[in-house]
């Protein structure tokens, strides 16, 4: 199955304010897409509904296959392991005394332990270049140091989905370029909700562009940004 699947997707919040009207995605295994659009399209909306954290409008969401269910607790857990968030502020997901607890504490949650838990950990901890760092506190660290723990921490979990909000941001170019090094690198579906249109076009062959709560574009990067 596609590592996402979205069907007419459409979300009012209580205040009655319409975020999405029918929104239509599918993105297959290993793609890399930009989710563009204006301040208010429902960006946010339509991510905090791919790991369930919104719910209630109608339409459906599936990650790998797997519906998201709200009312199904194993089923919406196991979701939330295959779509992994990285937010914006690396500061909101590092919280522990060092580096590689932060990166070990949503597989321990899941129940990995010894070995397994630390081939998780030391693997993730590689593939974003922080293995040296490990055992220092998350906060002794430059902000991109910061950020790349944070993708870190969720890689640690092998999502289906690495979904990734502004992901450039407060980055200098060192850490711009560094962090696009590890995202090429990665063989995982990437989802990146950014401002940034260079970005978007050096790292994601397809975008997305939404609107108002509609998709209104979704095709080959070069396309979608013009050649300007
Ligand atoms: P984006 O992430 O693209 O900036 P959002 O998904 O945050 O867009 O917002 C989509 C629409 O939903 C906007 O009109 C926004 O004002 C509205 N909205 C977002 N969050 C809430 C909320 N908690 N309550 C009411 N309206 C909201
Ligand atoms: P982003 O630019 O990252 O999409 P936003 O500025 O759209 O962030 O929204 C930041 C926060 O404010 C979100 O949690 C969103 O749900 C909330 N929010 C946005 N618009 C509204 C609104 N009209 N009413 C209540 N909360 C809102």
């Amino acid at each position: 199955p596609p590592s996402l699947e979205v069907q007419g997707l459409a979300y009012a919040y209580p205040d009655g304010t319409q975020a999405l009207y029918g929104v239509d995605v599918v993105i297959g295994r290993g793609e890399r897409v930009a989710l563009l659009g204006p301040n208010g399209a429902g960006k946010t909306t339509l991510v905090l509904h791919l790991n369930g954290i919104l719910n209630g409008g109608l339409g459906t969401v599936r990650v790998g296959g797997l519906a998201v269910d709200p009312k199904d607790r194993k089923a919406l857990r196991e979701i939330r392991r295959r779509v992994g968030v990285v937010f914006q502020d690396p500061d909101d997901q590092l919280f522990m005394p060092t580096v590689r607890e932060d990166v070990a504490f949503g597989p321990a949650n899941l129940g990995l332990r010894g070995a397994e838990l630390q081939s998780r950990v030391e693997s993730a901890l590689a593939r974003v270049g922080m293995s040296e760092v490990a055992d220092r506190p998350p906060q002794h660290l430059s902000f991109g140091q910061r950020r790349r723990v944070a993708v870190a921490t969720v890689l640690a979990m092998e999502p289906e989905i690495l979904v990734l909000d502004e992901p450039s941001s407060n980055l200098d170019p060192a850490g711009r370029r560094e962090l696009a090094e590890i995202l090429l690198s990665l063989d995982v579906t990437v989802l990146m909700v950014t401002h940034d249109l260079p970005y978007a076009a050096q790292l994601c062959p397809r975008s997305l562009i939404l609107s108002g709560g509609v998709i209104v574009a979704d095709g080959p990067t070069p396309d979608l940004l013009g050649d300007e």
